[in-house]
């Protein structure tokens, strides 16, 4: 079947073995070979050469002009990655081509990530290392040369319980902690419950000491009780939705944390307003943060977040979060962003699904096509 049509796919970047996949199905695949992603226009020339899909990832705009310029034989766009706001629904859903993304694949990792983003912060491991390499270490004493604290029953926040949301809460259960749950599109009031049972059950068979609980607050609550503050929500611009998450992160919701709280972010990087940040780190105003995705990337050099007064307290990461070998690579769509991705694609080429975009797992804008 898909030899005789011989599909012509265009890569902006390499996915590994998933690439072999399509090739033994006869498909013509080109490879962007470079580790940076291709300009704009050679996108359009490739689209406009007449390719049946485009593989992209976040650092390639997708848009009315890629729509355009691909009309009559561009029929889907397959995103490796879970969020899509580097592709334009709207010009996507004009042009009615199906693009799909990556979600599921990557919850478990991103959430670990995130988790272990926060025992760095908590536990001040990148002062303790560097001390130790520095030869700084003196000697063991009761609370010098510094102290972190404890996660064990301290409170987290969690801002967005989607997937990656409410794998962050699961892992977070596991430590004892208690959650805040914030989201105004989606409250799963029957996983805040089963999580309280989990809780509740540890708790009488004597696992934990202390009686841990969950449930969701408006997002001022939120802000103001807890110790760690996680964000997991995709970006979404103020034109966009009357909830958008554009700098939901900025001067005055920092104010509104305590000073010895911690901030995380492994979901988009304008979620939060950098610069309100830097000062909120300067000034004490919070305790930490840990960032894995910026407004800008890869971070620019001369961006405030470097400054190296704040260098104990600010972790930086490289958009790192669901950096796993099999989480990243596996041909699996099952297990994998590289076959998830695929597989996507495959479906709408090969026209799975009696070749209807809207019942596809995997394609975001099914409301395109219903
Ligand atoms: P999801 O769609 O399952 O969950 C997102 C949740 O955010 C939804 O429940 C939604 O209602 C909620 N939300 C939307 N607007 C909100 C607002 N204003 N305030 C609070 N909550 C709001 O998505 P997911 O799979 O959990 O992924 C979340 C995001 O994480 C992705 O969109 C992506 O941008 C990011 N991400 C980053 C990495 C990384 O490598 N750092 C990896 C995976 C995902």
């Amino acid at each position: 079947m898909a030899d005789q049509k011989r599909f012509r796919v265009f890569a902006t970047c390499d996915i590994g073995e998933a690439i072999d996949l399509l090739r033994s199905r006869g498909y013509e695949v080109e490879v962007y070979p470079s580790p940076e992603p291709p300009p704009k226009s050679l996108i359009l020339e490739k689209v406009a050469g007449g390719v049946d899909a485009l593989i992209t990832t976040l650092r390639d705009a997708i848009d009315a002009e890629v729509f355009a310029a691909g009309n009559g034989r561009l029929k889907v766009v397959a995103q490796y990655a879970v969020g899509f706001d580097n592709i334009n629904r709207a010009d996507a859903n004009r042009y009615k081509i199906p693009f799909t993304h990556t979600a599921d694949v990557l919850t478990e990792a991103t959430a670990e990530f995130a988790f272990f983003m926060l025992g760095t912060l908590a536990r001040r491991l990148w002062s303790a290392e560097k001390l130790v390499r520095e030869n700084g270490w003196g000697t063991w004493h009761p609370y010098l040369p510094f102290l972190g604290d404890e996660v064990t029953g301290k409170t987290i926040a969690v801002i967005g319980t989607g997937r990656i949301g409410q794998a962050m809460i699961k892992k977070c259960t596991g430590f004892d902690m208690n959650v805040l749950c914030y989201d105004p599109g989606y409250q799963n009031q029957q996983y805040v419950h089963a999580i309280q049972q989990l809780k509740d059950a540890r708790h009488a068979a004597g696992i934990c000491r202390e009686r841990t609980w969950i449930k969701y607050v408006g997002l001022e609550d939120a802000l103001r009780q807890a110790d760690f503050v996680s964000v997991h929500v995709p970006l979404v611009r103020p034109e966009e939705s009357s909830t958008p998450t554009y700098h939901l992160i900025n001067e005055t919701t920092l104010r509104l944390m305590k000073p010895t709280a911690f901030l995380l972010n492994t979901s988009r990087g304008p979620v939060v307003d950098e610069a309100a940040l830097a000062l909120a780190l300067k000034e004490n105003w919070i305790a930490g943060a840990a960032l894995d995705v910026y407004e800008h990337e890869p971070l620019p050099a001369d961006s405030p977040l470097r400054d190296p007064a704040i260098e104990d307290r600010c972790r930086l990461f490289p958009h790192f979060a669901s950096a796993a070998k099999i989480t990243r690579l596996s041909t699996d769509p099952d297990k994998g962003m590289a076959g998830r991705c695929v597989q996507g694609l495959i479906d709408v080429l090969e026209e799975h699904y009696g070749g209807d975009p809207s019942r596809m797992p995997f394609v975001v804008n099914k409301e395109a096509f219903k």
